[in-house]
């Protein structure tokens, strides 16, 4: 008999669930509404919980108050309305040492789940009523005759009649008839070794028929591993690919024009911003083009960082540019630009002076005609040294003599397709590229979202700044001290922004609700202060106009949708108002604190809520810290990854596993691995399995998606 070799991921999915015996056409359609059509999908349909039978309570022992798991028996269930209208579904159950009462509220079709003489578990906190036990809306699973210490529960469902008993039978089946050739490992053993991990044909048995809850937390480890590996794997591999086929510019990085610029700044750099342009420089002389991300928190200065990228560019005789999500953030941006970079002189042989200004130039679509004409014309030949705009900057008909440095600020819309956009553009080289965030985001959420980009941190403020102190006024009691603050600012000379309530549904109820605000404010709570209103459906004139008022001083307090949440610099500006702050999020809350301690007075943000009983995560951790990192890893704590990878999470390369809040390390670990991988094999030709599995888990989807990091 010829050896056969173990059974590899894709031997897997090529087999039909029908193959199983017990799964005939009504549960292969079952298991299709779960997702599950091969025995690949069938193994990695892990359970949704494991009911640990060890720490199972009996009804007698069960102390009110404390929440316990039993395993009880159904005896009778009845369903009725309750008085105000809500249904109500009364279970007793019981467990040979006694018995108890359940009742759920709102929970109409527990009457048909719920059948006599049903085994099933109770995850609740008991109490007493009419001197009896009572369990209120508690964790149900049905659990089935199954034996063995830790049962594994499946998402399972009513609907398409399919139980976790009847998928542990099939996921048992399966795995019995892999066993005689077992399930082929390809992490190096150097790897699994090193980080202790079980075989992965061990993992499989282990996560769905566990001996104990360690063994089980041992197989899910080994099998997030490999999902965060492969993950890092395509984005190790991409970049390495970047790197070795792209050809850029190895930019001048001792030049004179740098140095003249950081020398002329009013202040000294920042300990992180001299460590980020150090980093940044060494890309720039590489021949390789730079690709990096530079996170830093609102007002941490990465603008100096970007203009002196863009520099290094042009003291090399080649071009920069700065792309900034909107119009409106471009104009800012030239605007702050130009004042940065003061007179400034490059080098011009051709000059009688030996030199000539520094030409920088903003091209969006609001830029036409003979002025648009004028700017074209010199990116083409060279005498633009900086073109600042939207995307615009690497439309049809922009063409570059010679682009070396691109900074992108705000990462979201900048791509693989625009980045090959702008080697087109520049003469057959890639250009450095510069991302810039002020979202921070976790560290091990980089690695993974931004996986194939290198990182700088701006993580200090520059100094003298006065740390913003937050308040949460829950309810109109403490309401009325935050427009005595306002009050009280003011009359002190400083300004005030209040920010109206986000409608995420619609901008024409959102707009509304600001005039709203705004009336109200100005003939109660703040009458007599100078008001302005600032929201999306004003034209660019008019919002311009409500800026420099506010700019200058001619109005007291801006009241403003969302709109202010970018580019808004007014020193002055010393009390945020947030009105119904817990309908934001964390990441957007931070930002929009951002706008006040600009300056050198001290600045306040009230985070106003209807009243709360309770408390509200988000508003205190505002309230407890001004750190955008720290900040980022409560965030990621609350709301689990979803938002960060949702965009992932629909195709097959899922991490059903691995999570990135609780496997901070792993992924840590997994980075490290696919690097020391690919370094030693670049090609993975000594890992033919390792690399189809990329082939087979990595949708053209999911490559789009990891691309757009
Ligand atoms: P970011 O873009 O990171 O939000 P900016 O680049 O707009 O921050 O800088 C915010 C403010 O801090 C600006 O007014 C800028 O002049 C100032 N600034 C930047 N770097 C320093 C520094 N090293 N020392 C003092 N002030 C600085
Ligand atoms: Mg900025």
């Amino acid at each position: 008999m010829s050896e056969r070799p173990p059974i590899t991921l894709r031997d897997l999915a090529a087999i039909d669930v029908a193959q199983l015996r017990g799964v005939g056409d009504k549960k292969r359609t079952a298991l299709a509404a779960f997702d599950v059509h091969n025995v690949l999908d069938l193994v990695t349909n892990y359970p949704r919980r494991w009911v640990d039978r060890t720490n199972e309570a009996r009804i007698a022992d069960l102390v009110p108050g404390e929440e316990a798991l039993v395993l009880v028996t159904v005896r009778t269930v009845t369903k009725r309305m309750t008085r105000n209208r809500r249904t109500m579904v009364n279970v007793q159950v019981g467990d040979g040492s006694g018995r108890m009462h359940v009742v759920f509220f709102n929970q109409p079709w527990r009457e048909r789940q719920l059948k006599e003489g049903l085994q099933i578990a109770l995850y609740g906190k008991p109490d007493t009523y009419r001197g009896g036990l009572q369990m209120a809306n508690p964790i149900v699973d049905l659990i089935g005759d199954r034996t063995g210490r830790i049962v594994p529960i499946y998402p399972q469902s009513e609907k398409v009649q399919l139980t976790t008993w009847e998928v542990a039978s099939f996921v048992e089946e399966a795995l019995r008839r892999c066993a005689e050739r077992g399930i082929a490992d390809p992490v190096p053993v150097e790897v699994t070794d090193r980080l202790d991990l079980m075989a992965r044909g061990q993992a499989f048995a282990s996560i769905h028929a566990p001996e104990s809850m360690r063994e089980k937390e041992a197989a899910r480890r080994r099998l997030a591993f490999d999902e965060l590996l492969r993950v890092q794997l395509v984005l190790v591999l991409r970049k390495r690919e970047l790197e070795r086929t792209s050809r850029g510019i190895a930019h001048e990085v001792d030049g004179e024009l740098v140095q003249r610029f950081l020398e002329a700044l009013p202040y000294p750099l920042t300990g992180a911003q001299r460590r980020a342009i150090a980093q940044i420089e060494v890309d720039l002389a590489t021949p390789q083009p730079m690709h990096r991300l530079l996170q830093g928190d609102v007002g941490a200065g990465k603008t100096v960082v970007a203009v002196s990228t863009l520099l290094a560019a042009v003291q090399g005789g080649h071009q920069g540019a700065l792309m900034a999500p909107t119009e409106v953030l471009a104009e800012q941006h030239a605007t702050g630009v130009r004042e940065l970079l003061g007179e400034l002189r490059v080098p011009d042989p051709g000059n009688l002076f030996g030199d000539r200004p520094l030409r920088v130039e903003l091209l969006t679509n609001r830029v036409t005609g003979a002025e648009r004409k004028d700017v074209l014309a010199g990116l083409a030949d060279g005498r633009v040294d900086i073109a600042i705009g939207t995307h615009a900057l690497i439309q049809e008909g922009v063409e570059f003599s010679s682009l070396g440095a691109v900074v992108v600020d705000e990462q979201h819309r900048f791509g693989v397709e625009q980045r090959a956009a702008l080697r087109d553009k520049s003469g057959g080289h890639v250009p450095d590229v510069l991302v810039m965030t002020a979202t921070p985001i976790p560290r091990t959420a980089a690695m993974t979202v931004y996986g194939d980009l290198d990182v700088s941190v701006l993580d200090e403020l520059p100094p003298g700044r006065t740390p913003i102190v937050t308040k949460w006024a829950n309810g109109p009691m403490l309401e009325a001290e935050v427009w005595a603050d306002v009050r009280h600012e003011v009359g002190e000379g400083r300004q005030a922004y209040v920010v109206c309530p986000l409608i995420d549904e619609s901008e024409k109820l959102e707009v509304a609700s600001a005039e709203e605000t705004f009336q109200r404010l100005s003939n109660d709570e703040l009458k007599g202060l100078r008001l302005g209103l600032l929201h999306g459906r004003l034209t660019p004139a008019e919002k311009e106009m409500t800026m420099s008022l506010f700019r200058s001083g001619q109005l007291d307090v801006l009241v403003a949708t969302t709109v202010i949440e970018v580019g808004v610099d007014v020193p002055n500006a010393t009390v945020m108002v947030i009105l119904d702050a817990d309908r934001f999020g964390i990441a957007q809350l931070h930002q929009l604190r951002g706008r006040v301690g600009r300056g050198s007075h001290e600045s306040m943000c009230w985070l106003v809520t209807q009243e709360h009983d309770g408390g509200n995560p988000r508003v205190e951790a505002l309230v407890a810290s001004t750190d955008g990192f720290e900040l980022a890893e409560v965030d990621l704590d609350l709301r689990g990854e979803g938002t960060l990878m949702s965009t992932m999470q629909k195709g097959r390369s899922d991490l059903k596993l691995a999570s990135l809040r609780r496997d901070r390390q792993l992924v840590a670990k997994a980075r490290e691995a696919a690097f020391e991988i690919v370094d030693a094999d670049p090609g993975l030709e000594q890992h033919p399995v390792l690399l189809d599995e990329l082939d087979l888990l990595f949708t053209d989807e999911d490559e789009d998606f990891l691309a757009k990091s």
